[in-house]
């Protein structure tokens, strides 16, 4: 045995962080990307059934580098991150469906020209690549609610999905969804007493805010209010909800999915 093969020591990644490989990839719409990932045991990633939306955070590999490198644990169990120049970027997914039977999760990536380091890795994902994934959390809804109002951008399109699919047949409300176009729209599972609302815009308009005020502060009173979209948008909906609806923390999940002209890291999500 040589010096170097006794020294050498197994890698030991954080408990909750996985390597994960592309298991398949596929255009669901012309602007939407479905890169489902697997791992070793999926189990390890289990969410609460009534998680509102669970996401990740995943690491997405450097183009400029031969071979990602990826988190290790120190001896606390801790992350190090590589160095700057070789670490992956960070970048925030929900999982539109966990498949247990394959260990692997869907993952809809919008696709929005080529300056987000994500959506191009997306668009380009190949069989087999590695993507690092933290294990996903979720706000849990405790109780269930008179209404549900759930509103979101294109990029809210997945966990709104993941939400309806889970939602009981009876539950009442309203949904508004914004996508560029027709072309953008996805069939979901809606229960029949949820009304819900297609708007067409692309990301530099705001009609998202308006839909959500017009219903009324009214509505929003009694509601569970879910909402991820452009920072902007959700500030406005989230002064309406808090000053004007005076909805109490626990029943508005307002985030900032994104914010116009900033690189995810250099805002917060306002969670
Ligand atoms: C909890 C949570 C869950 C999310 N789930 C999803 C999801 O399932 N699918 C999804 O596609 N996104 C989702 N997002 C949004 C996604 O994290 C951001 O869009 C992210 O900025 C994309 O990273 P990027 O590397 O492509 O772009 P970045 O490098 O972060 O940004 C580069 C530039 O692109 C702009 N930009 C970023 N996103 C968009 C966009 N959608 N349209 C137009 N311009 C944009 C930025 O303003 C910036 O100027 C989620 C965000 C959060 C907080």
């Amino acid at each position: 045995m040589t010096n170097d093969e006794t020294s050498a020591a197994p890698i030991v990644r954080p408990e909750n962080f996985r390597i994960a490989t592309v298991l398949r990839s596929e255009r669901v719409t012309p602007r939407m990307q479905r890169v489902s990932v697997q791992v070793d045991d999926l189990s390890r990633f289990d969410c609460h059934p009534r998680s509102m939306g669970p996401h990740v955070h995943a690491l997405i590999p450097r183009g400029d580098l031969d071979r990602q490198e990826w988190p290790t644990a120190d001896a606390r169990g801790h992350a190090v991150y590589p160095p700057p120049e070789r670490r992956p970027y960070v970048r925030t997914y929900s999982v539109r469906k966990f498949d247990y039977a394959e260990n692997s999760m869907d993952i809809d990536f919008v696709l929005h020209g080529d300056e987000g380091v994500a959506s191009r890795w997306a668009a380009a994902a190949r069989i087999g690549e590695e993507v690092g994934l933290w294990r996903p959390h979720a706000r849990i809804l405790e109780a269930e609610p008179k209404r549900y109002v759930l509103a979101g951008d294109h990029t809210a399109l997945p966990a709104i999905a993941f939400i309806l699919d889970r939602l009981p047949q009876t539950a009442a409300g309203d949904l508004l969804i914004m996508v560029p176009d027709a072309w953008e729209e996805q069939a979901l599972r809606v229960p029949p007493a949820m009304t819900l609302t297609w708007l067409h815009g692309d990301a530099s308009q705001d009609l998202l805010a308006p839909a959500v005020l017009a219903l009324g502060a009214q509505a929003l009173r009694d509601a569970y209010l879910w909402v991820g979209a452009e920072a902007a948008i959700s500030r406005r909906i989230r002064a309406f909800a808090r000053r004007e609806c005076g909805l109490p923390a626990e029943r508005a999940y307002i985030l900032n999915y994104w914010k116009r002209g900033m690189a995810e890291g250099s805002y917060d999500h306002g969670e």
